[in-house]
C-alpha cells in the first residue's frame, strides 16, 4: 500500500442537485483527504483539453456540452491506493452497472451525467492534477 494522490471532479449534474457534501463525505468515510478543492465553470475549450482523450468518441461534443453546463468541484484526493480506491468508491461509469453504495449507484443520473470524474491511472491522475491546479494551491 502507497500514499498516493488522485484528480476527482464532482460534476455539473451533482452542483445542480446541490449533493456536493454527501459526495465528499463518501469520499471522506472511505479514507480519502480532500487536500486541494476548487469550484469553477470550464471554458468549451478547457473541456476539450481535459477530455481531449475522447476526442474521436460519438459522444465527445455532448460530453464538452455537459461538462460546461454547470459549475464543477475540483479536488485533489490523497490516501492509501487513492487513484483505485477513488474508482472503487465511484462505481461503473454507467450508473445501472455501478455496484451499490457507490457514488454513481447512489447519485448518477444516466451514464453521460455521472456525477464523478477520477483519474484512472497515477500516470494520468499527475496529468490532470497538474492542468487544474498549481503547486501553490495543493496546501496537502
Ligand atoms: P471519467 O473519465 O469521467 O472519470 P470514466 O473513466 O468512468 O469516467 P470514460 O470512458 O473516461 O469513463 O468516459 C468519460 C466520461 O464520458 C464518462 O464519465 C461519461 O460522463 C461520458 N461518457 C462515457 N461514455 C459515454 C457514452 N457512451 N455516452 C455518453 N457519455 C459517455
Ligand atoms: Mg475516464
Amino acid at each position: 500500500m502507497s500514499m498516493e494522490r488522485t484528480f476527482s471532479i464532482i460534476k455539473p449534474d451533482a452542483t445542480r442537485r446541490n449533493i456536493t457534501g454527501r459526495i465528499i463525505t463518501k469520499l471522506e468515510d472511505a479514507g480519502l483527504r480532500v487536500v486541494a478543492q476548487k469550484r469553477v465553470l470550464w471554458s468549451k475549450a478547457q473541456a476539450q483539453a481535459f477530455y481531449a482523450v475522447h476526442k474521436e468518441r460519438p459522444f465527445f461534443d455532448d460530453l464538452v456540452a455537459f461538462m460546461t453546463s454547470g459549475p464543477i468541484v475540483m479536488q485533489v484526493l490523497e490516501g492509501e491506493n487513492a487513484v483505485a480506491k477513488n474508482r472503487e468508491i465511484m462505481g461503473a461509469t454507467d450508473p445501472a452497472d455501478a455496484d451499490p453504495g457507490t457514488i454513481r449507484a447512489e447519485f448518477a443520473e444516466s451514464l453521460e451525467a455521472n456525477s464523478v470524474h477520477g483519474s484512472d491511472s497515477p500516470d494520468t491522475a499527475a496529468l490532470e492534477i497538474s492542468m487544474c491546479f498549481r503547486d501553490d494551491e495543493i496546501p496537502g
